[in-house]
């Protein structure tokens, strides 16, 4: 029984973490001034009241729209809340240790904030993607965390470069070929995180596995011309979701493949 409680503790505890998220999510590529003060309607700028405020709970109780304007409310803010809420659970269901278990949950809303910031704008703000670098780097000197993560800086340092230099690469060939850019140095930094976080091992497959979940996305709608090999995608979501597959599965596919 108590510990149902505990899961129900922590459930919540991610929804708050997530509308946090969601402010983030709005406030940053705005470059509004950064403070979590009271929330207001994105449309009539009204303040929303407390009760309004409460997470999932009154995007259901209101039907996704505003009490003053009757404007739709974006589905992003009950599904970065939800997934919040769901994420923290599964961490806090891990056997990893309380250190790990933060870590999870730091990793967890930056990238959440990015995913959903590089959806809407195609851009990944410095101060994220800098700051997974610098997080990335500094973890290859805690003790050991049990997670799947390099804790060897020499590995780690090397995949930062082969991350970053293959986005650039990439950006370059592009731009030669097509005379436009095809993803932005916002990628390349977020792919410089990852392979600081993995070690450069990681870097050909979540290369591989966005490649292929972008042009999955993508290809319906170059079949029906509503967008060209020029439009501008935004990559970062891939990159991001490549990199999950990558913590859960990536040491397995390896071995598959290279028979160890
Ligand atoms: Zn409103």
């Amino acid at each position: 029984m108590p510990e149902i409680i505990f899961l129900i503790f922590t459930f919540f505890f991610g929804l708050i973490f997530g509308s946090f998220a969601n402010v983030c999510i709005y406030r940053l590529p705005r470059s509004k001034p950064f403070i979590w003060d009271r929330s207001f309607c994105t449309y009539c700028k009204k303040i929303i009241n407390w009760y309004d405020n409460v997470p999932l709970i009154s995007y259901l109780n209101l039907n996704g729209k505003c009490r003053k304007c009757k404007k739709k409310i974006s589905l992003q803010y009950f599904l970065v809340e939800f997934i919040s809420g769901l994420a923290f659970l599964l961490i806090y269901m891990t056997n990893h240790g309380v250190l790990a278990k933060i870590v999870l949950a730091f990793l967890f809303l930056v990238y959440l904030i990015i995913f959903f910031i590089d959806l809407k704008h195609y851009i990944i703000p410095n101060v994220l993607s800098f700051g997974l670098i610098i997080f990335a780097i500094i973890k290859n000197f805690f003790p050991n965390l049990g997670l799947n993560f390099t804790q060897n800086l020499e590995i780690s340092i090397i995949g930062g470069i082969v991350g970053y230099c293959s986005i650039w690469l990439i950006i370059y060939i592009y731009l030669v070929i097509k005379k436009t850019e095809g993803m932005g140095l916002g990628d390349a930094k977020l792919m410089a995180g990852l392979g600081l976080l993995f070690g450069w091992q990681a870097i050909p497959f979540v290369l591989f596995v966005s490649s292929v979940l972008g042009l999955v996305v993508v290809f319906p709608s170059l079949i029906n011309k509503k967008r060209n090999l020029k439009t501008e995608i935004p990559f970062g979501p891939y990159i991001i979701i490549a990199g999950l597959i990558y913590y859960y599965f990536g040491k397995y596919l390896y071995s598959l493949i290279l028979f160890e």
